[in-house]
């Protein structure tokens, strides 16, 4: 029998190249908010920087260096690298195919990855995520889009970890408050912990299914709350189905 290497193993078996159309996993989790901004972002329109994406990167980048990894964090981090290739950006990503014949849907999902990772004694691996809020309480709205998006980060790794000394525990989505703008922020205190086992993962493909198809049927979308549209930008507004009663695609 062949005798292939942990990576050669996973490329081979599990990850079987075939893109098709590749899709962010936030673009994707952006369904819980609008899946009309979700949809014209999947078909490439763009939205610009904020002042406030702005201060939650930095924050992120704060929390991220704020203490060094732990050995065993060390040892995740260096086993999970070859797995990384380079997406169109240039960055390094994470990516997964994904088929389903029921919807027509056949193409590729990535990651530039988790924000955090935290390994136990007993080589458990949680996915940390960090969600920033200008306000110090998490509603509804905050926590849809933040658990799938976490799920699908456990969906996106959980093939490596078939052939790495590390388990995939699940994840865990912690929520700050942003003070200022210079990158402070304090604990909201509310955090969710979301076990990786076979029916989160069904709950999360059932989930995808539904986004894609919506997607393909843009008509049948379900509007969100009108106060979302107050605040969308006009890249957005001025290709909303919603908004103008016309299907916008890339080659509109
Ligand atoms: S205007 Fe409203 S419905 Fe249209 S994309 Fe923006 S938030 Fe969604």
């Amino acid at each position: 029998m062949e005798k292939l290497n942990p990576i050669e193993l996973y490329r081979k078996l599990i990850h079987v190249p075939h893109i098709v159309r590749t899709i962010r996993a936030s673009c994707l989790s952006g369904y819980w908010y609008c899946s009309e901004k979700a949809r014209l972002q999947a078909l490439g329109v763009e939205s610009e920087t904020s002042n406030e994406a702005a201060t939650g990167t930095l924050i992120h980048k704060n929390i991220t260096t704020a203490r060094n990894p732990s050995p065993l964090e060390v040892e995740l981090n260096e086993a999970l690298k070859p797995f990384y290739t380079l997406g169109e950006d240039g960055e390094p990503i994470i990516s997964r195919t994904y088929k389903n014949t029921k919807i027509q849907a056949d193409g590729t999902f990535i990651t530039h990855g988790a924000d955090e990772w935290k390994v136990t004694n007993d080589r458990k691996t949680w996915i940390i995520e960090y969600k920033t809020k200008t306000s110090d309480y998490v509603t509804p709205v905050d926590l849809a889009p933040a658990r799938f998006q976490n799920k699908l980060y456990c969906w996106l790794f959980a093939p490596i970890f078939s052939v790495i000394p590390f388990t995939l525990a699940g994840g865990q989505i912690i929520f700050l408050k942003r003070i200022g703008r210079n990158g402070n922020f304090e604990p909201i205190g509310q955090t969710e912990q979301m076990f990786w086992n076979e029916e989160t993962e069904l709950q999360l493909l059932a989930d995808i299914e539904r986004i894609l198809w919506s997607w393909n049927n843009p008509e049948k979308q379900i509007p969100p709350m009108r106060y979302k549209c107050l605040r969308c930008p006009l890249t957005f507004k001025n290709k909303c189905w919603f908004q103008t009663g016309k299907i916008w695609s890339s080659e509109t």
